[in-house]
């Protein structure tokens, strides 16, 4: 008996760091914080072209809404900046674009900003700089501009992961490329319960943030749920909402 017992003990402390240690790391995914490094360089490297948040400090949010437009998500994500009336930005991926023309022209139609997000979603550091312009930028902006009317200059690479080189190249042909200072990880499955998500922007919030949110590419039902509490909590904090081009030019 006394045996036994020992030996549970002695497991249950084996296992201890191990029962322990993915709870109190997890809940940031794994690379995060190298990412965040290094696109933390990249925006004092190209102060003109990349950008992570607004220059000032005036209690003003940009959110921003990746992987539109989708049936589903977006829509409701349209209905709930409606009720609000919030403004935001959505960063589009040409390929849904095309399927959901009538919800491009929703989502502009009812005063929010335009983004390109890619016609496909690659990684942007696995393709030429004519592949990504030719294959990936410009059919979206030209059905973007067919669709909507609006001509954006406004990028943000699939998973906010680009080369200097092609920042500099972009420049060049004026994109302004767009990442986030407040990532709400509503993409991270398993850690974004509403109340997750509410609790990271609360503990993260800055005057002139530009916030990642998703309105497509997945089960965003906690998006939707966190998106009113994120909004009530961030007025009564005294901040007020903006579009990506109004934040930053
Ligand atoms: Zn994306």
């Amino acid at each position: 008996m006394i045996c036994k017992k020992f030996i549970f003990i002695t497991v249950f402390f084996m296992l201890l760091p191990a029962i322990l240690s993915p709870v109190a790391h997890s809940s940031i995914p794994p690379g995060f914080e190298e990412f965040q490094e290094n696109v933390k360089k990249q925006a004092r490297k190209y102060p003109d072209i990349f950008f992570l948040q607004g220059p000032g400090s005036r209690k003003k949010i940009a959110l921003t809404f990746d992987d539109g437009p989708d049936a589903v998500y977006t829509p409701a994500v349209l209905d709930i900046l409606k009720k609000y009336q919030v403004p935001a930005t959505f960063f589009l991926i040409g390929k849904n674009v095309s399927r959901y023309p009538e919800i491009t022209s929703r989502i502009v139609s009812e005063g929010h900003t335009v983004g390109n997000h890619s016609w496909s979603h690659p990684d942007f550091r696995e393709l030429s700089f004519s592949e990504i312009l030719e294959q990936e930028i410009l059919p979206t902006y030209r059905i973007i501009k067919k669709i909507t009317g609006q001509e954006h200059l406004l990028l943000r690479p699939p998973y906010g992961a680009i080369a200097d080189e092609t920042i500099e190249l972009l420049g060049q042909e004026d994109w302004k490329i767009i990442n986030w200072s407040l990532d709400t990880f509503d993409w991270y499955e398993n850690y974004n319960e509403p109340q997750t998500i509410l609790d990271r922007v609360l503990s993260n919030i800055h005057p002139e943030a530009i916030i990642l949110m998703h309105s497509g590419g997945g089960n965003r039902d906690n998006t939707l749920k966190a998106l009113p509490l994120i909004i009530e909590a961030l007025q009564a904090k005294g901040y007020s909402f903006t579009t990506v081009n109004k934040l930053l030019f």
